[in-house]
């Protein structure tokens, strides 16, 4: 308690830090006034912020900053958010020093708390299946998955996102759907360490190949417990004891044989062994006791993420701990949102998402990557600001981050000699045209390899989208993706990015193996590739005459530049695509417009806007 009754006509609202200066005629006088301060401290301002808040930090009336603002070409109310850049402008104008608060700064409003032991419950377990490619890893999830569809789920066996939870013997078990112990390590890499267990899917009819070394090894750096699975024993030709001599030689001593790695016999195909294996997997889990608090604000991870066209972004998430619920302001790495709506695993709507379980998020204002952190926080404007902060390190990270991958440093190496592979990580639409590339690629590299001392090398080959863990994959072994009639991701673009790893598309083989030759004579073009840049809605349309149309709009998530390219969306659907026209703020010409601001928009050849449309910007940038 204050012995002091509070002054009856309070000066400008200070902030000191620590004891409250007052006048030394007021002690006991029973006023305390804020004496005026030496030169004022740099003031700490968010990356973004309202310009309520702004006007407490700088201590400044609310009017005088709109002023300010004013003076700057911006209108903008008490309550509406302004970047930091803005925030900075206006506090210079005022003579008043102002720097950013770090990122470690703004990672502080997260919730670190420490769970006390009595308030964790126990959560189901999270399974990787990892091993090489062609082993069965897909199939046995699938089989897990229609094992354990109960009757009441007709339907449910389709397979919504990337991750399902499966029920055996009363209780719960995650599985993650991951591409590859890539990802895994992609993730690890970020710091996320989802997997409790992971099974080693190998075939028997096959054996140990470079993959399976690879996935026991990522499995064993990070310290999970393996499982085997011995898949395909419904082959004639499956030899189970010939595979367990080989993981031996691994340094992997099967119980068979007197150590402690746990194999188990199945048939992704009949469904043999299945259930020993699931029961295997509880076993494990019950050693490892896992547990969660459910009874705080949820944390996970982004497993993956999309845009869709009707719902916008969209981001599996694995719930660690804490318990997520609709209506919870989140981050997902550099994008934030109210969480619109939550499904579960099998496109059911849910109200709230627990530890271990997996859940798809709507509402967020952006497609985070996957790996990236989720986090529910207090309010918008942290999350904006977190948000924001993350992004900003994540560009100082792409604009210093290596470029060794691109392919004009591939082309440096090839010419310079340095280079001794070109590895490539190939992702096609099916199984035939997989083949088809790989062996077309082969038949070139051997033909060139005669004339130039570059060995060309698949190191990873599968079918499916280009996903973050192929651009992980090429960015390790410094090569590149090749994209065949399949999509990139957005995880897997904005990995590109950061890591500098191109990705090439095709959807004819021939131009395929042009390109590889190009690339190994030195000669090949850098692709372009798109970068959206933010989303407008249009709240009013302006008819000019008979030729022209402007829309009236409200940036609505990212910037809008005026070199941009713009697609037009209705209900969802995109009418039409073309260049951005004019960009304008209040008649004035703009280089650019973001979150939150509204425009004036017209696009070349189009001048059907309707109030609810969405204008999609985006560029074209050089993958380098
Ligand atoms: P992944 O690359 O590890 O995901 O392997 P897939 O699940 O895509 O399987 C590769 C191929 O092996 C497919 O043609 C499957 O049908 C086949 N396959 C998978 N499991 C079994 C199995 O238990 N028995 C037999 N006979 N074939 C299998
Ligand atoms: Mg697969």
């Amino acid at each position: 308690m204050r012995n002091r009754p509070p002054p009856r006509r309070p000066g400008p609202r200070r902030r000191p830090q620590g004891p409250r200066p007052v006048r030394p005629d007021a002690v006991g006088g029973g006023v305390a006034v804020a004496i005026p301060e030496g030169p004022r401290p740099p003031v700490e301002l968010p990356a973004a912020l309202t310009v309520k808040e702004l006007s407490e930090r700088l201590d400044v009336s609310a009017p005088n900053i709109i002023r300010e603002l004013l003076q700057n070409g911006i209108i903008a109310s008490i309550n509406q958010t302004i970047d930091y850049e803005t925030a900075a402008i206006v506090a210079s104008d005022l003579g008043i020093e102002v720097h950013e608060q770090s990122v470690e700064d703004v990672s502080q409003v997260l919730d670190q708390t420490e769970d006390s032991p009595e308030d964790l419950a126990p959560r189901p377990p999270v399974v990787t299946v990892m091993g090489h490619v062609d082993h069965g890893k897909t199939s046995l999830l699938d089989a897990i998955r229609k094992t354990r569809v109960t009757a009441g789920e007709a339907g449910g066996i389709t397979q919504h996102i990337g991750a399902y939870q499966v029920e055996v013997n009363d209780q719960r078990v995650t599985f993650l759907d991951t591409p590859g112990h890539e990802a895994f390590t992609a993730m690890r890499a970020r710091g996320a360490s989802v997997t409790d267990i992971a099974i080693l899917v190998i075939a028997a009819d096959d054996g140990v190949m470079p993959q399976t070394r690879e996935a026991a090894n990522h499995a064993k750096a990070a310290g999970v417990p393996i499982i085997v699975a011995l898949n395909k024993i419904d082959r004639p030709d499956a030899n189970p004891d010939r595979i367990k001599q080989q993981l031996t030689e691994l340094g992997m001593v099967v119980e068979d044989y007197g150590g402690d790695v746990v194999t188990v016999p199945v048939s992704a195909r009949t469904g043999e062994g299945i259930d020993t294996l699931l029961e295997m997997v509880l076993f494990v889990a019950e050693m490892g006791n896992y547990k969660a608090n459910p009874h705080r604000s949820g944390v996970g991870t982004v497993i993956e993420a999309k845009l869709d066209k009707a719902r916008g972004p969209v981001a599996t998430i694995l719930v660690e701990k804490g318990t997520v619920h609709v209506g919870d302001v989140a981050i997902a790495g550099s994008y934030a949102g109210r969480i619109k709506a939550l499904f579960n695993d099998k496109g059911k709507r849910i109200r709230q998402a627990e530890p271990s379980m997996p859940a798809e998020v709507l509402g967020l204002d952006g497609v985070p990557g996957a790996g990236d952190r989720f986090q529910v926080v207090a309010d918008e404007k942290t999350a904006r600001a977190l948000a924001q902060a993350t992004r900003r390190s994540a560009e100082a990270q792409a604009a210093s981050g290596a470029r060794e991958a691109s392919i004009e440093a591939i082309m440096e190496g090839i010419r310079t000699g340095a280079l001794k592979d070109l590895n490539l990580v190939l992702k096609a639409d099916v199984r035939g045209s997989l083949e088809a590339l790989s062996s077309s690629i082969q038949t070139l590299a051997e033909h060139e390899q005669v004339s130039r001392e570059i060995r060309t090398r698949i190191i990873h080959g599968d079918t499916g989208n280009v996903t973050e863990s192929d651009v992980m994959l090429a960015a390790a072994a410094k090569g590149l993706v090749i994209a065949f009639n399949v999509r990139v991701e957005p995880g897997a673009r904005k990995a590109a990015e950061t890591q500098g790893v191109d990705i090439r598309s095709y959807n004819v083989i021939y131009h395929l193996t042009e390109d590889i030759e190009k690339l190994l004579s030195g000669m090949l073009e850098p692709e372009y590739h798109e970068v959206i840049q933010g989303e407008v809605e249009i709240r009013q349309v302006f008819k000019i005459g008979r030729t022209h149309a402007a829309a009236g709009c409200i940036v609505t998530s990212g910037t809008i530049p005026r070199n941009a390219q713009i697609r037009v969306f209705r209900g969802g659907v995109q009418l039409f695509q073309g260049r951005l026209e004019s960009l304008r703020r209040f008649k004035d010409d703009v280089r650019e417009v973001a979150t939150g601001y509204e425009c004036g928009i017209s696009v070349e050849g189009f001048i059907d806007f309707k109030e609810g449309d969405v204008l999609q910007a985006f560029t074209r940038e050089v993958v380098t």
